[in-house]
């Protein structure tokens, strides 16, 4: 079956992606969903979708990128405005899931169709909410290790001849990669909350880094919490420079768990190639 499967996608790289598109089109449809109901803890199956304003959606207002669309962003009982974070969700999961396939061997491809839309669907609870549910957030730990365990080329471990010493010496990297995760978040935290005065990172963002390690070790795990920050201070750096500029004190905040969801997911796609390019630009 599978490698029927894996015959087909070779032999049709281009149709393989389309339907990928799609599937992740359709995954980022319901990460909306999550996105809406997790962090206010309503059901993620009952009811079904429903605008604002309290009439049932019907199912082609909810056909992906497409019923927004079409509708132009505006709900069709009501008139009422449709967050465009709806469109852009299902549009990056779309381009996620093609692009983990284009990038990565299969099996890890099919690794990254259940880490990348975890990762989405916190960086989108944050975003939306400022409010990051704790059982997607453990599940990312949870599912690395399970997928460590099974997918030892995940840790790098396809050395040993006998396949139970690979997962177990993955398994093993996964849980170093947790610790690492964990220790480090929460000491750059606590020293952050001394010198800042107030609270410098949420426990959100140690579980992330955790379940990031989880995924990719302890190297991505430290990627993870310094390539967030880069990413992060790179994002906010406008905002600061126009509230400069206008003489007024900058009140964002700096959006972490997305931050850091973007340098994880970066690194699982191009970890080891990012270090290389590293490496080359500083060595000259
Ligand atoms: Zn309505």
């Amino acid at each position: 079956m599978t490698e029927a499967l894996q015959r087909f996608a070779a032999l049709h790289p281009g149709p393989t992606l389309v339907f990928l598109g799609m599937l992740g089109a359709c995954v980022g449809s319901f990460l909306n969903v999550c996105i809406h109901r997790l962090p206010k803890g309503e059901s993620v199956v009952t009811p079904g979708s429903r605008c604002a304003c309290g009439e049932p959606i019907p199912w082609w207002c909810n056909l992906p990128i497409a019923g927004w669309l079409m509708l132009r962003g505006r709900a069709r009982c009501c008139g009422g405005r449709i967050s465009t974070r709806y469109p852009t969700v299902e549009l990056i999961t779309a381009l996620v899931f093609a692009g983990s396939w284009w990038l990565l061997p299969p099996a890890k491809a099919c690794a990254a169709f259940v880490l990348l839309p975890l990762l989405i669907l916190l960086a989108g609870c944050d975003l939306e909410d400022m409010l990051v549910p704790d059982a997607p957030n453990f599940a990312l730990v949870g599912a690395g290790l399970m997928a460590s365990m099974f997918l030892p080329e995940l840790q790098g471990q396809t050395e040993h001849a006998l396949p139970a010493m690979n997962r177990l010496h993955s398994a093993g990297a996964s849980l170093f990669g947790i610790a690492v995760g964990t220790a480090v978040v929460w000491w750059v935290r606590t020293v952050g909350t001394v010198l800042a005065g107030r609270e410098a990172m949420g426990e959100a963002d140690i579980i992330l880094c955790a379940g990031v390690g989880a995924w990719c070790g302890w190297e991505g795990a430290l990627f993870c919490l310094f390539g967030g920050s880069v990413v992060g201070v790179v994002t906010a750096l406008p905002g600061v420079l126009s509230a400069r500029i206008k003489g007024e004190e900058y009140d964002g905040v700096v959006p972490f768990v997305p931050s850091m969801a973007v340098a994880g997911a970066l690194w699982f796609l191009r970890g080891p190639e990012l270090v290389r390019a590293w490496h080359h630009w500083v060595t000259g």
